[in-house]
């Protein structure tokens, strides 16, 4: 087995290159070329000295992902169907806006925190991606639309890892496709373009801001540990406040001066004025210099099948937005994307060989307290 070079951010390939008795400024060339140019060929890596090309076909490989389906949708989200081998397969998703491009990107192959709104959560776990399989993503969907708009600009200006998977629970691999998303000889993206998001794991908040302080954007979705403990159960490990005293100290260190908390808004589960009233007091508790400490994205609950949830209606949605901007807490609403190509946050399921178990639990356990007493229509806040 040769060694796949996407494995590696600059420092792993310089050290790479030196174990072949390569000189530094060989990895930067070679690491242009991957990321920067999309060569996948080191034959036509020209200024590579040919002995060295040679001498990486005997011992490496550029090795990208196969894809296996793409979907476009009308609004121009795209997306991809990534094998990843052995029956999983990831979904990547692409989101063109007037002034940026989004890549979402996923880093496990299901996940093992399975929380109950999230198509993925109910899948299980397989296992974690790689850093190839990482940048992988972002090295197939920046090269390819490139090709399909036929420019040599850079058409992702951002990545928000906000795919399949707990990226905080694979952080080995993580950090350096973070690092080559980051470096200026890779994609150069600016930190405060690329946000982990996470359902708070709070010992890797705490590494991440040492490691490679990026945007940080924290899944809170219940404003108390009751609530939140059923939501995502591993607030039974890591309680709200322990996850926001993780966010303030987090904030010392972040290239931006505010969290952003998402909040996915579920029918007469997690929307009624109390829980906003909840999240003021925790802003209020938390908040430690004026200015905006948290930004709070409600996100319409996607629904799939089998969730058993029922999306917030807009009316609700609406004014529990106006209860948190009145209070003076900066509040967006995030606008669906996607999701006539199922491409919708928390509709990313991949096809994922669950070797946890998890999805059966889940299944077993899916009679719980939260029961939606009536249905929304679903198109109806698009
Ligand atoms: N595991 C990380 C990142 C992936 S999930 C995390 O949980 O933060 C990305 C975002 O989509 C999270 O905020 C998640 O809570 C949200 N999400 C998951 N399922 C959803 C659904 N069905 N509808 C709307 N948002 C969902
Ligand atoms: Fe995992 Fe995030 Fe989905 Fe929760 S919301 S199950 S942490 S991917």
């Amino acid at each position: 087995m040769t060694t796949n070079l996407l494995d590696f951010d600059l420092e792993g390939l310089a050290a790479f290159c030196d174990r072949l008795g390569e000189k530094r400024f060989r990895a930067t060339q070679l690491f242009r070329w991957m990321h920067q140019r999309g060569a996948d060929d080191f034959d036509g890596m020209s200024d590579l000295a040919k002995s060295l090309r040679e001498k990486l076909k005997t011992c490496a490989h550029v090795q990208a992902l196969p894809v296996l389906t793409e979907q476009s949708s009308a609004d121009g989200t795209v997306k991809w169907l990534f094998d990843v081998g052995d029956g999983n397969a990831v979904e990547t998703v692409f989101i063109p806006e007037d002034d940026r491009g989004t890549l979402c990107v996923s880093s496990q192959a299901g996940c093992a925190v399975g929380c109950r709104f999230c198509s993925t959560g109910h899948q299980g776990f397989s296992r974690n991606l790689k850093t190839s399989e990482i940048v992988a993503q972002l090295w197939y969907a920046e090269h390819a639309l490139r090709r399909r708009l036929g420019t040599s600009e850079r058409v992702i200006s951002n990545v928000v890892m906000m795919g399949m998977g707990e990226p905080l629970q694979n952080y080995s691999a993580l950090v350096p496709a973070l690092r080559t998303m980051l470096d200026d000889h890779g994609y150069g993206l600016s930190r405060r373009r690329v946000t982990v998001s996470t359902s708070g794991v709070v010992p890797m908040i705490d590494r991440l801001a040492q490691d490679c302080p990026v945007a940080l954007a924290v899944s809170l979705h219940a404003p108390n540990d009751a609530l939140r403990d059923n939501l995502v159960p591993l607030n039974r490990k890591y309680p709200i406040a322990e996850l926001l005293e993780a966010c303030n100290r987090y904030l010392a260190h972040a290239p931006r001066d505010f969290i952003t908390f998402e909040y996915c808004m579920l029918a007469d589960v997690n929307d009624q004025p109390e829980h906003a009233q909840q999240i003021i007091d925790l802003v209020r508790q938390y908040q430690r210099q004026g200015g905006v400490w948290g930004k709070f994205n409600l996100i319409p609950f996607n629904p799939f099948p089998a969730s058993g949830l029922v999306r917030s209606a807009p009316q609700r949605v609406a004014a529990f937005a106006k209860l948190l901007s009145d209070a003076g807490i900066v509040t967006t609403v995030r606008k669906t994307r996607g999701d006539d190509i199922d491409a919708a946050c928390g509709q990313l399921a991949g096809d994922v060989k669950d070797r946890t178990r998890v999805g059966e639990r889940m299944a077993q356990q899916r009679v719980v307290v939260i029961t939606p007493a009536r249905a929304v229509p679903i198109a109806s806040t698009n």
